[in-house]
């Protein structure tokens, strides 16, 4: 084991430099593996420059629609859940409210 970074030549400009294992940081995937970084058997080993351009790249890259498509469908349906479970609640209160008033009117007579 060495302290020092492993100097070998670059992945990508084939230099020889101190290189460093790329490791993408991205959002995961909903349907699967779909990007070129997750679909790589193994990420390249880079230099400084290299890196910081793959990081750049990977910065813009838009994504897959359908994944997009997918991660939105999610966040929409998850909204919705929210929403139906909210008014069931709510609903839920109204009965109960409508019950007690019910058994207290019956109580009353
Ligand atoms: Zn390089
Ligand atoms: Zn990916």
């Amino acid at each position: 084991m060495t302290d020092h970074p492993l100097e070998a030549r670059c992945d990508h400009c084939k230099q020889l430099r101190p290189l460093f294992l790329y490791e993408p940081d991205h959002d995961f995937h909903l349907t699967g593996i779909t990007c070129e970084w997750c679909a790589r058997d193994k990420q390249p080993l880079l230099c400084t420059r290299c890196w910081s351009a793959e990081k750049q790249r990977e910065e813009n890259d838009p994504g897959d629609p359908t994944d997009n498509a997918m991660a939105e469908f999610f966040v929409r349906a998850c909204n919705n859940n929210a929403r139906i479970i909210a008014r069931q609640e709510a609903d839920k209160a109204t009965c109960d409210g409508i019950a007690a008033a019910t058994q207290q009117a019956e109580a009353d007579q």
